[in-house]
């Protein structure tokens, strides 16, 4: 049984090599990068911007919280509730591994209260833009706080020279394991109590409830995955090494593909480090363009099948369980 899942490293490497063909496969694979601006879900976006330059705390007299992307957003309205206004920089469906910061953003950084961030290297823009704010009040939570982060757990497949880019600290997509993101949890109520103790109660009730729902996320996994050990896959997304220790699937490689001017050399060499790993499926992801994933599956005669990585979606905090749910019907019918 092989699963292949042929990651493109940390989705980092946009030197400008990766060609079309590479670019819709590793957006089709999960890292959006393509339009920035291009949001997939413009009608779920929360209050991105426009609420950006209310003085904190001002208009609503609650404490104004920014989250840099999806899963932040997500994690942190799950502890507040409405007992805070929580905005989120990185609009879904926005590529947020090589986002760059708007004008909006600095604002609305300067005018937050708290910061919740993701941490392991993912929000490279923020340094800049944190400095831009100028913003001495502003408390920031590291949600990857006490988190070990893995580095590289399989082979990369490079298919064209690339510049290496690499995360000195490790790769960020933690927040595809429920048990990790339990930890996340922990992080930001904790930072939330700290900035805002008057809340207290409320963020403890709801992460308590949020958490409960994750460790039965973590058992349905468990109880699910331990049915096909081993189950073996290649993506093009470098998102799944945590799910994948968690659950013991086994990630053969990570196959790199080319972004800019892919050459029809460039597509036979991934078309064969897919078949080197004798894939049986390949996995897309949601609200992207997959054509030319398609055509690659049909070429190989794959079949394609969904996996979410959280980057882009709908920003109820329930959304979590529903994306996860499906990626584990999805890893549940290509293990067998
Ligand atoms: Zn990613």
């Amino acid at each position: 049984m092989f699963r292949i899942r042929v990651l493109n490293k940390t989705c980092k490497q946009r030197s400008g090599i990766l060609s079309f063909v590479a670019l819709l496969l590793l957006t089709a694979a999960g890292c959006s990068q393509a339009n920035t601006n291009q949001a997939t879900n413009p009608e779920q976006s929360p209050k991105v911007q426009e609420a950006s330059s209310t003085p904190a705390s001002s208009a609503t007299g609650k404490t104004k919280v920014v989250t840099t992307f999806l899963p932040m957003y997500i994690f942190t309205k799950a502890v507040t509730g409405d007992a805070a206004d929580v905005e989120i920089l990185v609009p879904p469906g926005t590529e947020v591994h090589e986002y760059q910061a708007t004008p909006n953003n600095v604002k609305a950084i300067a005018t937050a209260n708290v910061l919740v961030k993701n941490g392991l290297g993912l929000e490279e823009f923020l340094e800049n833009t944190i400095k831009n704010a100028q913003n001495p009040k502003l408390a920031q939570i590291d949600a990857s706080k006490n988190i070990k982060p893995l580095n590289e757990i399989s082979p990369v497949e490079k298919t064209a020279k690339e510049e290496e880019h690499e995360h000195a600290q490790g790769n960020p997509h933690v927040w595809l394991d429920p048990v990790l993101v339990k930890q996340q949890v922990i992080n930001i109520r904790d930072g939330l109590i700290a900035a805002d103790p008057a809340n207290k109660a409320i963020y403890e009730a709801n992460s308590a409830n949020y958490i409960k729902q994750l460790e039965t996320l973590n058992s349905e996994f468990e109880q699910t995955l331990q049915k096909t050990p081993n189950c073996t896959f290649v993506t093009f997304h470098d998102a799944y090494p945590y799910l994948a220790q968690r659950y013991k699937l086994k990630q053969l490689a990570v196959v790199e593909i080319p972004e800019d001017q892919l050459t029809p050399a460039d597509v036979q060499n991934a078309v064969n480090a897919v078949k080197k790993y004798k894939v049986k499926a390949l996995f897309s992801e949601p609200g992207v363009d997959n054509k030319l994933l398609t055509s690659l599956s049909t070429d190989l005669n794959l079949t394609l099948r969904p996996l979410d990585s959280l980057e882009t979606g709908k920003t109820d905090p329930q959304y979590y369980f529903q994306a996860m749910k499906a990626n584990l019907q999805t890893l549940e019918t290509a293990c067998k």
